[in-house]
């Protein structure tokens, strides 16, 4: 199935340094509301209802089908919608706590290994280093876009020997110019006071000179690495949280650190520079911004006792219900995952238009 494509303009400013984290101005960057709002909503069977917040998804009698999703609207105004094909697109971890309040699919025990909904749940470990550049050399960080970056791809899993290393994955080294965003961005050199007059002549003789090393590293799955429902906090609509159990595993931490090492080297390389080893948290924290490269919990396979979806997409036991997005991937791989993504929800999107629409039922 060949997918609509929509034209879109040129970026009118070359690097107007909101290109991460903000809407374009130009219309130039491929968003979802430039790209494929526009198209479906040419189609007279397409209703965009915003602010709409599903609840859960309701089955029959037998729990083996779908019958309609529940949602509150902006006003908190709760609708029923019936529905003869249910598919939820609402990010991993999101993805998995409807899955989970919707009894779709067997919730995984780490005690036992049995279920699947929450299982294989993953993430991406991080460390680098920060090269202070001389004085003679602006870097100019204002100027960026969001994908602007160098990548190493030597020490991705296929790419080295393992063998010294005794660590299994690997991953990318990036160097990144993202576009330096006011307020955020104030690199200064360890032992900077955090406040004061010190700090902000720091901050004004850094700001042109700095650069960051890091690596974007696989992350396996793991028994103790999970999501499920809280058993005691809830949420304002007085359902039981999603809850992760989650840290570095020792893999993930040899790896980073030898990253970190790497980094450290080719930063010291560049020459009369001042070099900072960022070493990996040794446990993980959800506060600070890492990657939003979750990935796992309603994985996909040709098992159902190992897996949520088959490989269109669908869930094994409620056949009416399609689960898209990276929840489907049983590893984490250490790159970017919204291009896999988005080939996945082709393939299941071609799956439901060319076999399930003419005969439902199971796919696989
Ligand atoms: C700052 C930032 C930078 C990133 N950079 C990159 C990058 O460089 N490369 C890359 O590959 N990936 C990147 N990502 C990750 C990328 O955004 C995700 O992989 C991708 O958006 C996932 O697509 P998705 O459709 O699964 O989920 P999303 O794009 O998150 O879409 C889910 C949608 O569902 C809606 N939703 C959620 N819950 C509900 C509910 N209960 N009811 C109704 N609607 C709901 C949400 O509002 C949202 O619109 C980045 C993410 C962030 C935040
Ligand atoms: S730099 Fe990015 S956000 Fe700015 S106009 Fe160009 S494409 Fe759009």
């Amino acid at each position: 199935m060949k997918p609509p494509v929509r034209d879109r303009p040129a970026c009118v400013c070359r690097y107007c340094g909101f290109c991460e984290n903000y809407g374009c101005e130009a219309g130039a960057r491929a968003s979802p509301n430039q790209t494929v709002m526009p198209l479906l909503a040419t189609n007279p069977n397409f209703e965009l209802r915003t602010h709409a917040r599903v609840l859960k998804v309701n089955l029959d009698a037998t729990k083996k089908r779908a019958v309609s999703v529940t949602y509150v609207d902006a006003s908190g105004r709760e609708f029923e919608q019936p529905a003869e094909l249910v598919v939820l697109a609402a990010y991993v971890l999101s993805n998995v706590h409807l899955l989970l309040l919707s009894g779709i699919g067997k919730p995984f025990d780490p005690r036992t290994g049995e279920g699947t909904v929450g299982r294989s749940y993953s993430y991406q470990i991080r460390s680098g280093a920060t090269v202070f550049t001389d004085k003679s050399r602006p870097l100019n960080p204002f100027m960026g876009t969001g994908a602007l970056q160098g990548v190493i791809d030597d020490y991705y899993p296929y790419h080295f020997d393992h063998g010294k290393n005794g660590f299994i994955g690997g991953g990318t080294i990036q160097c990144a110019s993202g576009g330096a965003r006011p307020i955020e961005y104030h690199p200064v050199p360890p032992g900077t006071p955090p406040w004061g007059t010190e700090w902000k002549r720091a901050m004004v003789d850094n700001y042109h000179h700095v650069l960051v090393l890091r690596n974007q590293s696989t992350g396996m799955a793991y028994r103790k690495n999970y999501l499920d429902l809280d058993p005691v906090h809830r949420d304002g609509f007085g359902r039981p949280m999603l809850r992760m159990t989650f840290d570095y595993q020792e893999n993930e931490l040899k790896l980073a650190n030898r990253f970190a090492d790497i980094c450290v080297d080719i930063g010291k390389a560049m020459g009369n520079v001042k070099v900072v080893r960022e070493a990996p948290a040794k446990n993980y924290s959800i506060v600070p911004y890492q990657s939003t490269h979750n990935t796992g919990g309603a994985i996909m396979g040709a098992d159902r006792a190992t897996s949520v979806v088959n490989r269109y997409l669908q869930t094994w036991d409620v056949p009416n219900v399609f689960v898209l997005g990276a929840c489907a991937f049983p590893q984490n791989a250490g790159k970017n995952p919204t291009g896999p993504v988005a080939a996945t929800v082709l393939m299941s999107a071609e799956a439901i238009v060319q076999k399930y629409a003419k005969s439902p039922g199971a796919l696989a």
